[in-house]
């Protein structure tokens, strides 16, 4: 199932699911639009509907396209190959995605372990009750612990969100033991981790973000082993979270950019770490390899880069916080990451804010923090927009810091 050596990124990303256009004479992917596929050979028909029941591709007609669609086939197959994976599911976003392996684990068992931080939605769905399944969240180093005999799936991110703390796949997946681990890498990309390497069961991409590239599909794809996609396309028919085909198709179009995409906004995310920790108005710059937080030496053996991501707490807490986001002309303040534009949020205040403010906390989700997704624009252009953004933060917090001076004397 896994690829012995590194594929060569630029040239699969922009070939991967392609390979059949010059049969076909066609220079981009054609968008199959139907909701229904005729049955010419009733037999046939039949046939083809049990093979995708049981979690298998049509023979022969695709029946109805919330079954099977080809366009979303050919982004299943692209992202395979890029996660030197067997097989991918698509589906209608990272959520649905998230969803459908919850489900299709709880066949075996419903218990799951999972280590925060994670997304705030997938932290909220496991909190929240809907799904037939009792959750146990677990310390990295406690995994094993937590693990009973009706544990099915042990969930993990890495790098983590929002604070890019970096987890150490092959040492979770010898704490799981015979079970299976699913690695949420969205901020990671396979161009810069490959989880199923590894030793992961899945690999989980909310495609929304880097996949996608460029701000305007919302989408999610499991790679995994054949078994694995038999039975998440069984939930994904019956729970109906397939991916539509436009944005299929947006997916594939982002594919071919992506390694350039990765390794231009990686550079510049470099350069403004250093700047960032620099600035007075800085107390801590959370970046995967940088000072500190990588103790087990996962940049350059787990992970290819340290990613486009970086978090930093300004001085002044939520006021400052948000000075500096008032302050921006050219940085998005908006949620979502790996777009083309850099965005910038605000964890406390919205993607986490439904978190317990105790785990939040603990977490290291304090209310400075933010959260910057850097894009395709200059490293100089960026600096300045930041650098006006925390100079607001620093009057905000002097005001703050002169206030409370006053009020102790
Ligand atoms: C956005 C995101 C998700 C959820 O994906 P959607 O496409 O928004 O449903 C899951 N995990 C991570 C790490 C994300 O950033």
């Amino acid at each position: 199932m896994i690829r012995p050596v590194p594929p060569d990124f630029e040239t699969l990303a922009v070939h991967a699911g392609r390979t059949d256009f010059h049969a076909l004479g066609v220079h981009a992917p054609p968008i199959d639009l139907s909701s229904t596929y005729p049955v010419p050979d009733p037999e046939q028909g039949t046939a083809s509907y049990d093979a995708m029941a049981a979690g298998g591709t049509p023979q022969g007609s695709a029946i109805y396209a919330r079954l099977h669609n080809p366009t979303v086939a050919r982004a299943e197959q692209a992202v395979a190959e890029l996660e030197g994976a067997e097989a991918c599911v698509a589906f209608a976003s990272g959520m649905a995605a998230t969803t459908a392996i919850l489900l299709a684990a709880a066949m075996d068992g419903r218990h799951v372990v999972a280590v925060r931080p994670l997304y705030g939605g997938t932290d909220h769905l496991l909190e929240s009750g809907l799904l037939p399944i009792d959750v146990t969240f677990a310390q990295p180093d406690a995994v094993a612990q937590a693990i009973r005999p009706e544990t099915s799936l042990v969930f993990v991110e890495t790098p983590a969100n929002p604070t890019l703390d970096l987890l150490d796949i092959e040492a979770i997946v010898r704490a799981a033991g015979t079970v299976p681990v699913v690695v949420d890498s969205t901020f990671a990309t396979p161009i810069l981790q490959q989880p199923l390497r590894h030793g992961a069961a899945m690999v989980l991409h909310s495609a929304t973000k880097f996949l996608g590239g460029h701000g305007d599909v919302v989408a999610g794809v499991v790679a995994t082993s054949e078994a694995w996609a038999r039975r998440l396309r069984q939930v994904r028919i019956l729970t109906g979270g397939i991916l539509h085909p436009l944005a299929a198709f947006l997916l594939l179009r982002g594919l071919p950019t992506l390694p350039m995409r990765v390794e231009h906004a990686q550079r510049t995310a470099g350069v403004l770490v250093e700047r960032l920790a620099e600035h007075p108005m800085v107390t801590t710059v959370h970046y995967p390899g940088h000072g500190l937080s990588d103790p087990h030496g996962l940049i350059g053996s787990q992970m290819a880069g340290p990613g486009t991501l970086v978090a930093f707490e300004v001085r002044g807490g939520v006021e400052a916080a948000n000075a500096l986001m008032r302050a921006l002309t050219l940085i998005t303040p908006a949620v979502s990451l790996g777009s083309t534009d850099s965005l910038i949020q605000h964890p406390a205040g919205l993607t986490h804010r439904l978190l317990d403010p105790a785990v939040r906390e603990a977490e290291g989700i304090t209310d400075g923090l933010l959260r910057l997704s850097v894009g395709l624009e200059s490293a100089e252009a960026l600096w300045r927009d930041l650098s006006a953004g925390l100079d607001a933060a620093e009057d905000v917090a002097e005001h703050t810091e002169g206030t409370l001076a006053m009020s102790s004397r």
